[in-house]
């Protein structure tokens, strides 16, 4: 799953560039099992299967080594849910580790040995743990310098001050008798300003009630 997503687009520019690695580590190549299975039934009963401790916890060892302080993220839905903020966090990061799990999860005591923290992209559950990494590694990448060029800046997008983006629009003027909004012809760059941050605060509104309660509250 992982090979496309770094070869495409700025990931992988960036990965050609050297800005950013990703080393994607195969659970089934640690288990210790002659058929090389990486889990088992739930104690307790429940349905489905769980990823054993074992493969997770040699594989993670390999990874890290002696560098015991590298932060480790399990991708879960029981997580906290990832956000910009945090994205810009983990992009401070010189290196961390995702476990992505799958079928019902992962033993209890890989996450306890591994310190893994959980993070969720979303109150769903999807079948496995690598499109949500591939969620994160896509967001953490577009801060770390050098990964966007000049005009695909960062500094004005959704979630800046708790503000999603006001609507945009390039050539042609009309279409299907649709008109760019004069004000963005004018050239006064004071009321285009004042424009966006109008229709900002609007979509946030409509769109993001919690979003815009915290606007509120970080500008009064
Ligand atoms: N039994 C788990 C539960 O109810 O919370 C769901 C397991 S899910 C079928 C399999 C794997 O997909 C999880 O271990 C996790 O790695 C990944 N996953 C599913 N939904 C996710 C989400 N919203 N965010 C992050 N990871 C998710």
């Amino acid at each position: 799953m992982f090979n496309d997503f770094k070869r495409e687009s700025l990931i992988g520019k960036a990965i050609n560039k050297g800005i950013l690695e990703i080393n994607v580590f195969n659970i089934r190549d640690y288990s210790k099992d002659s058929h090389k299975s990486v889990d088992d039934e739930v104690y307790g009963g429940g349905n489905g299967m769980l990823m054993m401790a074992q493969p997770i916890y040699d594989c993670y060892k390999a990874i890290v080594g002696d560098k015991s302080s590298i932060n480790t993220y399990y991708m879960s839905p029981k997580g906290k849910v990832f956000n910009q903020e945090m994205a810009i966090e983990f992009s401070k990061e010189e290196e961390i580790v995702i476990l992505c799990g799958h079928y019902e999860g992962v033993d209890e005591r890989a996450l306890k040995l591994l310190n893994a923290k959980e993070i969720s992209i979303g109150d769903y559950v999807l079948t496995g743990g690598e499109l949500p990494a591939m969620v994160v590694i896509d967001s953490v990448a577009r801060f770390v310098k050098g990964v966007l060029s000049n005009d695909e800046s960062t500094n004005i997008e959704s979630f800046r001050n708790n503000l999603l983006e006001y609507p945009q629009y390039t050539r042609p003027y009309e279409y299907e008798g649709l008109k760019v909004p004069d004000v963005l012809l004018s050239g006064d760059h004071k009321k285009v300003e004042k424009w966006n941050l109008e229709k900002s605060i609007e979509i946030t509104k409509n769109n993001r009630p919690d979003l815009y309660e915290r606007y509120l509250k970080e500008n009064n």
